[in-house]
């Protein structure tokens, strides 16, 4: 339950840069306007103190018209100057960071797309992403809090050297004779020690604020799980999707018992005896110490003044400019004790986008034979999934050529969509080797042997973007072959009836005129988004599920058609989809049990095709 940081403030410092240099690199313009309002801003008030300085010293001391008129004249238009210049660099930083907060999610996004798949497939994977997210979305932890550190360290570094330049001629100014016993302000050991009073103060009030937010830290799994029980009850209870379920089976009853259970932030929890104690005290310790810096900074200046060192408009200067040195020392050791508690979040965001991508790459293209020769072998082919100790192939071996129609049956879990997903290089052999055209497919470069690859996984996904941009997956498209596969998927007569053609947006998420698809048009689509792949491999993974009975009917009856001399891999349930297929494998517990057509499978009573085939053929007779 404690988030306590073991990492050193080096460590902590260095996790950070590496953070802020991720963001830079992807939008160095958003950080570049940043740093200079930062310091335009951080510098703004040290003009006004100085000249306002100057002017009451004026006021009060030579009173010289001219001089007082230039100082005024200074003091108005240095305003105005900084005014429209820090209100220009505003609105040029806001331009710059219209993205910004997008950049943070593109840099797991372009960890995913990379990694390789049997990475993002794993559970730990997952998990270490969930928690991230978690940690992001309900505690605002993690990378984005670069940003944030990047302004404070940055504006209290620049304040605190302003300050320092203001500040040095308090020491440098010194009490004439004829401040008699006050001329012991000149000793450096009054300066000695009123520059140690500065800093100890200075140090004190910070570690106690520091240690109070190490409370406050120690406590984030408690905030964490607080602020999810506060989105859970106040926006999913909300949720209309659940509102039927809540009343037929009573759940209002244990959510509110849930709830009353669940006081995080309220009275009697943690936090509020916390906040009432150990943290409260500190606070309270921390600011009255930092006030008490301030009265001893002003009995020295104003004696120093009082005693003939300098004028009344340089009390204003000295004051002020310690008042904020002290506030800026604050903000720089806050800001450190921050980048510590935020570094365990760090070491998690990088873990995740440190994953290596250790799959063999080869280099080798692929022949691209316009007699579509090719010849897919799996030898003695042995998988288990990283995450599991059970096979889910064993030992498959065999050979199918381009322009087969292979259909492969099982049960559930029999092995079929690994067997497809080891096919597709998603993962590699645990054992085994699966070669094309003789070549084990791990020499080939990916994208070259995807790419005489066309598949609709049962799970595919389409993108709320154009239907044209759909079927092409990409940017361009030539409309008439996109057309063509769209009515060879049985999508035609659908197409007429949309209201901008293959410019219809699917679904309203991009564009609130967007068309909302059925599953089974959705599947059709699909089906002729591997169609205008035109790869010599066609793999259908359940291509029919979610097709009612006609539609389904028809892509049978155009199978051959659709397929044309392409090698097609047919996954299915419905035995009755997949007689016209010349070999059919069967599996079973990961293995290749049966291999035949459908006139010699069925024949075989012991088989297991036998069994399966009459398992639903009963419902038809
Ligand atoms: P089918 O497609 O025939 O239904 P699968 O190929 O999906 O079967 O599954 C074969 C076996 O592998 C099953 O025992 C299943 O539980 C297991 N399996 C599938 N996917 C994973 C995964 N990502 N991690 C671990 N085990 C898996």
């Amino acid at each position: 339950m404690e988030q306590k940081s073991n990492v050193s403030l080096k460590e902590a410092f260095l996790l950070h840069k590496r953070g802020f240099l991720i963001f830079w690199k992807m939008n160095p313009r958003a950080f570049f306007s940043r740093t200079i309002l930062v310091i335009v801003q951080a510098l703004t008030p040290y003009v006004n103190i100085y000249l306002s300085a100057l002017l009451v010293n004026e006021l009060a001391g030579g009173r010289d018209v001219e001089r007082i008129v230039v100082l005024v004249t200074a003091v108005v238009l240095s305003t105005l100057g900084i005014a429209i210049v820090s209100d220009a660099i505003k609105h040029w930083k806001l331009y710059e960071n219209a993205t910004l907060s997008q950049d943070r999610q593109r840099i797991y996004f372009e960890k995913m797309l990379h990694m390789d798949f049997v990475d993002m497939d794993s559970q730990s994977t997952n998990d270490l992403y969930a928690q991230i997210m978690q940690n992001q979305n309900w505690s605002g932890v993690g990378i984005w809090k670069v940003v944030g550190y990047h302004e404070n360290i940055l504006q209290a570094s620049v304040s605190i050297v302003a300050s320092v330049s203001l500040t040095i001629s308090l020491f440098t100014q010194m009490v004439p004779k004829t401040g008699g016993v006050w001329t012991v302000l000149n000793h450096p050991v009054s300066a000695a020690l009123i520059l140690a009073l500065m800093v100890g103060i200075s140090v004190l009030s910070t570690l106690c604020a520091t240690r109070a937010s190490g409370y406050q830290a120690a406590c984030a799994a408690d905030a964490r799980f607080g602020n999810r029980a506060f989105g859970f009850f106040g926006f999913e209870m909300a949720d209309d999707k659940r509102a039927e379920d809540m009343r037929i089976y009573n759940q209002q009853e244990v959510c509110e018992n849930y709830y009353s259970k669940t006081n995080i932030f309220g009275i009697g929890s943690v936090f509020e005896r916390l906040g009432k104690g150990r943290i409260g005290i500190l606070r309270a310790v921390s600011s009255a110490v930092s006030a008490s810096l301030q009265g001893f900074i002003y009995a020295f200046v104003c004696l120093k003044a009082w005693a003939g060192a300098f004028g009344i408009g340089s009390v204003t200067q000295y004051v002020g400019a310690i008042a904020s040195l002290s506030g800026n020392v604050e903000t720089l050791f806050k800001t450190f004790g921050e980048l510590k508690t935020n570094a365990p979040f760090m070491k998690l965001i990088f873990e995740y986008l440190d994953i290596p991508n250790n799959m063999y790459q080869g280099s080798l293209t692929v022949e691209k034979r316009s007699d579509r020769k090719y010849e897919i072998e799996f030898r003695n082919v042995s998988f288990h999934y990283p995450d599991s100790e059970e096979w889910a192939l064993r030992n498959v071996s065999f050979t199918f050529r381009v322009g087969e129609r292979l259909a492969v049956v099982g049960e559930n879990g029999s092995g079929k969509t690994t067997f497809i997903k080891l096919l597709c290089r998603l993962y590699d052999p645990t054992e085994g080797q699966i070669f094309l055209n003789g070549i084990d497919i791990r020499k080939y470069d990916y994208q070259e042997y995807m790419s005489i690859f066309s598949v609709v996984f049962q799970d595919f996904q389409l993108l709320a973007f154009s239907l044209g941009q759909n079927v092409a997956a990409g940017q361009k498209y030539d409309a008439v072959r996109v057309e063509k596969c769209l009515r060879e998927a049985g999508f035609g007569e659908r197409l007429g009836t949309m209201p901008h053609g293959l410019e219809t947006m699917l679904y309203k998420k991009l564009d609130k005129e967007g068309v909302e698809i059925s599953g089974g048009e959705a599947q059709k689509i699909a089906l002729a988004r591997t169609l205008y792949k035109d790869a010599p491999f066609i793999i259908l993974d359940e291509p029919t599920a979610a097709l009612d009975p006609v539609a389904e009917q028809e892509v049978y009856e155009n199978f051959n058609k659709i397929v044309g001399d392409k090698t097609a891999i047919y996954i299915s349930h419905r035995l009755s989809s997949c007689r016209f297929c010349d070999v059919i494998a069967v599996f079973e517990h990961g293995s290749v049990v049966q291999k035949g057509s459908h006139e010699e499978l069925v024949k075989i009573e012991e088989g297991k095709y036998h069994k399966l085939w009459y398992a639903q053929a009963q419902y038809y007779v």
